[in-house]
C-alpha cells in the first residue's frame, strides 16, 4: 500500500519516534507549525475519519491517551494544547492515514482557519 505513515510504521522512512504503544506510534511533524508539533498515527491504518469503524474505538481512544502521555512529556499539558484531526482534503487532510496534530507550545488561536 502506497501509505507515507505506513511506511514510517515499517521502517521504510525515517521519522523521530518519540512514542509507541501497541496500537499508535507518535512522531514529530516535518513542518513544525508550533514548538512541539506531533502526529499521532494508528498502527492500523484508517484512511480518514470517515473509514472509522465501531471495532476501532480502542484504538481511536488510544491516540489520545497517547496525546495526554506526550503534552505531559513535553510539558504543556498544564498551558493547553491542540489535539485535531483534518478529515479529507476540504479541511486540510494530505496524509491519508488518520493522524492527531498535538500542537502546543504557543497560544493557539480559536477557530483555526
Ligand atoms: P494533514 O495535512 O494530513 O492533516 O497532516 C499531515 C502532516 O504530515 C503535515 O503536518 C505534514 O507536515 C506532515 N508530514 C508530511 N510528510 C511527512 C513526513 O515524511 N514525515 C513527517 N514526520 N511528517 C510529515
Ligand atoms: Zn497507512
Amino acid at each position: 500500500m502506497d501509505c507515507l505513515f505506513c511506511k514510517i510504521l515499517a521502517g521504510e522512512i525515517p521519522a523521530d519516534i518519540i512514542y509507541e504503544s501497541d496500537t499508535a506510534v507518535a512522531f514529530r511533524d516535518i513542518n513544525p507549525q508550533a514548538p512541539t508539533h506531533v502526529l499521532v498515527i494508528p498502527r492500523r491504518h484508517i484512511a480518514t475519519i470517515n473509514d472509522i469503524e465501531p471495532g476501532d474505538t480502542a484504538i481511536v481512544g488510544s491516540l489520545y491517551l497517547a496525546a495526554q502521555e506526550i503534552a505531559a512529556a513535553e510539558g504543556i499539558a498544564e498551558d493547553g494544547y491542540r489535539a485535531v484531526m483534518n478529515c479529507n482534503e476540504g479541511a486540510g487532510q494530505s496524509v491519508f492515514h488518520i493522524h492527531l496534530h498535538v500542537l502546543g507550545g504557543r497560544p493557539l488561536l480559536w477557530p483555526p482557519g
